[in-house]
Parts: C-alpha cells; structure tokens; sequence
C-alpha cells in the first residue's frame, strides 16, 4: 500500500525510531507517546484491521505478540506490567489502518479506558 503510513515505514520511505524487528513485524516507538513507554508493533504485511486478519495471518498475529513481550521485556515493564491494545474501526479511534498492537507502560493505568 504506497499511501498507507505504516507500509511506508516497513519500505523505509520514512524511518521511525525501531525498537525491534523480525522478518515479518517491526516495533517504533510512537510519535505522540501516552505513557513513559508507547510502542507500536506491527506485521510488515498491510493489513487495515483486525477485522480484515484472514486465518491465514494466524501465525503472523502470533509473531506480533511475541514481539509485544519482547519489546515490553527491553523496556523493563515485564514486572511492573504494561497494556496492549489494539484499536479497531472508528468506535475505537482507530487513526492508522494498518493492524498495530499499542504497548503501553511505565504508568498505571485506569480500567475501562474511555
Ligand atoms: P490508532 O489511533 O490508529 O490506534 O493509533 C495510531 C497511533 O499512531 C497513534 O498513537 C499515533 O500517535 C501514532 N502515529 C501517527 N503517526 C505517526 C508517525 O508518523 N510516527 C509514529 N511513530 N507514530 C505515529
Ligand atoms: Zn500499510
């Protein structure tokens, strides 16, 4: 997807600041952070939502989570702990369609968000 955002961070037409990456998902940090640690990880596949994920993404969507606790490991929020969302479609706010899981930490955090 050449106007997607996301797509043109994974081509490398614009570099976002990388935490971690695997052959098939990429992590960044956030530009406008919500808690002390704000990354995004995402599949290097274009996927707009969770609604578009196919059966056949199942592994991939695996791969993001392993690489949510990774990234949430580095951060050092394994023990304090962290929340990870994925927004879907407009009720949730979603900005950016392309499939990413937010990992948020370093705070605690209120329960529902609003
Ligand atoms: P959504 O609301 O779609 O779940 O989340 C999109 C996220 O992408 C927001 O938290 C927003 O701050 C972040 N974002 C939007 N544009 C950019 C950008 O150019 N670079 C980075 N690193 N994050 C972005
Ligand atoms: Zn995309």
């Amino acid at each position: 997807m050449t106007d997607c955002l996301f797509c043109k961070m994974v081509n490398g037409e614009i570099t976002p600041d990388v935490v971690y990456e695997t052959e098939s998902v990429l992590a960044f940090r956030d530009i406008n952070p919500r808690a002390p640690t704000h990354i995004l990880v995402i599949p290097k596949k274009h996927i707009p939502t969770l609604a578009d994920m196919g059966e056949e993404d199942t592994l991939l969507m695996g791969e993001i989570m392993q690489a949510a606790k990774k990234v949430a490991e580095m951060e050092g929020l394994s023990e304090s702990g962290y929340r990870t969302v994925f927004n879907c479609k407009q009720d949730a706010g979603q900005e950016v369609y392309h499939i990413h899981l937010h990992v948020l930490g370093g705070r605690a955090m209120q329960w529902p968000p609003g």
